[in-house]
């Protein structure tokens, strides 16, 4: 029965001791692994040896089986030992080890280990007979090898238990007990005390702590996972913290030098027509003074005029990209020819290389966007095309051809320039964006065209090919011709001058637009909302007001809310303008406001075009 019970522990330890032993760090267990199956076989041999009716045959057989067994059993033991030797000296482990092989080896011999004779012991008051070959001298030499070969794992086991270095208390426990087992049954085989003989059992004993302390040690391990994890999970939201905030101050400095890189930008494009604007002044300034007006005054404020509309193309350019998304819906048809014309004559103008320039436009064709923006794209478009030709060329050549397909309108700009990478065609689109020189370009065309395409449902793509030149396609959705011409704006003779309010806290723009509009209006200025509302109370009282959006006191907003309180009609003839919506309320304000909102720099017919809408007829404003 004990064999029985010991063959399958055996066989258990012995599936977990290796299905453990698999693990990371736990290779170690791989030895008495190999004892728990070497228990096994002991026992499978014993059991069948002490069965009643076992010939001798038979018991001879499992005689030297068993002894075969729990010689490699005692070899695993003293083999484990050996490995918390940790790099000392082995040889005494290495020569039992050795002696064990011989026992091993020589056990199934006749005549050495073991006679013929078989012996029986009986244990009366416990009804138990073995039956066991009777050893020779060498044979009882090989037993006492064995009991005490357990002594050598158990000092290596013991002195490192006790140092704390391995948990390995209940083994040294187990082996501990084989001492007195051995002595019992070395005085039951000599016949000195009738005791049932203990082998097998202190050699289960030794295998089922060893299963407690691998589970022991494998709740260890769960326990010591199960804390790192933790602590790992900490670690992680921390770095993800420290990560997040980085990721922030890293954007805070992304933000930081996009805005030195556009402000530079910036600052290149409009530094040099403002420089042009002061320096005509200037002269205009000096002569005039001199009592003089130069012949070439016209032009020195043509120029002027010129310059001064780049700047304000410049600053659309950027409000555009800010607001692209934002930015009204397409109005009716605007032909592709004229906005190709004028894009082309703007970059002629600039133009000093010897270029040759194809139009391929027909004209008639329509699309659903505005003239300016069609315009401000294919100037771009162009602008790059002519810088991609280098200047000591004579050859160079841009074209720009446009076609209907279906529903949509695609419009091509090709040049035969220097092209593109794969990596700049991928990067072109992106704001700040350039290969061009310091100062050459701001990086921005491309990629506010792109927005500006966006808001009318356009699109726009490249094909290159490096040192053979790129096309640029636009493609926007197709329109019908309008009905007719747009008819210019008509001024009428004024009866008499309207009486217009001017207000805005800049002293340069209200002055310079006093001077503009004084022909066609009796002009009254106020440098904010409270002057404005005081001088609406004085008698007389206005026709129109021309109000500016961002002011302090409120802004326009709060001027129109108070000027509707106290003059209504007034009220619905205010026109605003505005340099740049910055805040929320304004931008609502211009969302609901009845009239356009005019941009600075304002078009002049624009302005008397809305005054016309708001003034009852026959106080018009017009000439
Ligand atoms: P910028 O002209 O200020 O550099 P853009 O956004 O207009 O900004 O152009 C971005 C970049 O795309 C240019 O610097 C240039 O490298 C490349 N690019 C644009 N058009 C062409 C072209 N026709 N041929 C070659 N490269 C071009």
């Amino acid at each position: 029965m004990i064999s029985i019970v010991g063959t399958c522990l055996g066989l258990v330890v012995a599936a977990l001791g290796f299905g453990f032993s698999s693990a990371p760090g736990w290779r170690d267990h791989r030895l008495p692994a190999w004892s728990a199956l070497m228990l096994s076989g002991y026992s499978a041999t014993n059991s069948v040896g002490s069965m009643a009716g076992t010939s001798d045959a038979l018991v001879s057989l499992c005689s030297r089986g068993s002894m075969i067994f729990i010689t490699l059993f005692c070899a695993c033991w003293v083999a484990y030992g050996a490995l918390f030797l940790e790099g000392r000296s082995q040889v005494l482990d290495r020569t039992v080890l050795g002696l064990l092989g011989l026992v091993a080896l020589l056990a199934p011999w006749p005549g050495i280990l073991y006679t013929s004779e078989v012996l029986f012991f009986e244990v009366p008051w416990l009804k138990l007979i073995y039956r066991t070959l009777n050893p020779t001298l060498l044979g009882d030499a090989a037993l006492g090898l064995l009991c005490l070969s357990l002594l050598l794992p158990l000092v290596r086991l013991g002195r490192a238990w006790w140092r704390g270095e391995a948990d390995v208390g209940p083994v040294v426990l187990g082996m501990a007990l084989n001492l007195p087992v051995g002595i019992n049954d070395s005085l039951v085989v000599a016949r000195v005390i009738t005791m049932p003989l203990l082998t097998e059992v202190s050699l289960m004993t030794l295998v089922a702590l060893f299963g407690v302390q691998m589970t022991r040690r494998f709740v260890a391990n769960a326990k010591s996972l199960e804390e790192l994890r933790v602590a790992l999970e900490e670690k992680v939201s921390q770095r993800t913290a420290e990560l997040t905030r980085m990721q922030a101050v890293l954007m805070r400095h992304e933000k930081l030098a996009a805005i030195g890189q556009l402000a530079a930008g910036v600052a290149h494009e409009i530094n040099n027509p403002s420089a042009a604007v002061a320096a005509n002044l200037r002269y205009l300034r000096e002569e005039l003074a001199g009592g003089r007006l130069p012949e070439d005054s016209g032009e020195c404020i043509d120029e002027s005029l010129a310059s001064v509309q780049r700047i304000s193309r410049i600053v659309r350019q950027l409000l555009d990209a800010g607001r692209a998304a934002a930015a009204p819906a397409p109005s009716g048809s605007h032909e592709v020819a004229s906005a190709a014309d004028a894009a082309l004559a703007t970059v002629r103008a600039a133009n000093t290389r010897p270029i040759t320039f194809t139009l391929n436009v027909p004209r008639g064709l329509y699309t659903l966007s505005s003239q300016d923006l069609l315009e401000q794209v294919l100037v771009n478009l162009l602008s790059n095309a002519i810088q991609a030709i280098s200047p000591d060329r004579t050859d160079g050549e841009v074209r720009v051809e446009a076609l209907r397909d279906g529903e949509r309108v695609r419009i091509r700009v090709s040049d035969n320039g220097v092209g593109m990478s794969q990596d700049v065609q991928q990067r072109l689109f992106g704001p700040f964006f350039t290969t061009k020189a310091l100062g050459m370009g701001t990086g921005l065309g491309l990629f506010v065209s792109l927005g500006l395409l966006r808001t009318v449902d356009g699109t726009i793509h490249v094909e290159s090919t490096p040192g053979q030149g790129s096309t640029f396609t636009v493609e926007l959705g197709w329109a019908p011709p309008p009905l007719a011409p747009p008819a210019p704006v008509a001024l009428s003779k004024p009866q008499a001058r309207p009486r217009l309010l001017l207000v805005d806290d800049e002293r340069s723009v209200r002055e310079s637009l006093r001077r503009t509009l004084q022909g066609r209006f009796e002009v009254t200025l106020a440098s904010g909302p409270e002057e404005a509302l005081r001088r609406v109370e004085e008698p007389g009282g206005f026709d129109v007001v021309l109000c500016d959006m961002t002011m302090p006191e409120g802004g326009g907003p709060a001027f129109h809310r108070e000027l509707c309180a106290r003059d209504a009609t007034l009220a619905r003839r205010t026109v605003f303008y505005t340099g740049g919506v910055t805040s929320t309320e304004a931008r609502d304000f211009v969302a609901r406001y009845p009239l356009p909102v005019l941009e600075k720099p304002f078009d002049l017919g624009a302005f008397l075009k809305l005054v016309d809408e708001v003034l009852p007829a026959g106080s018009s404003s017009g000439q």
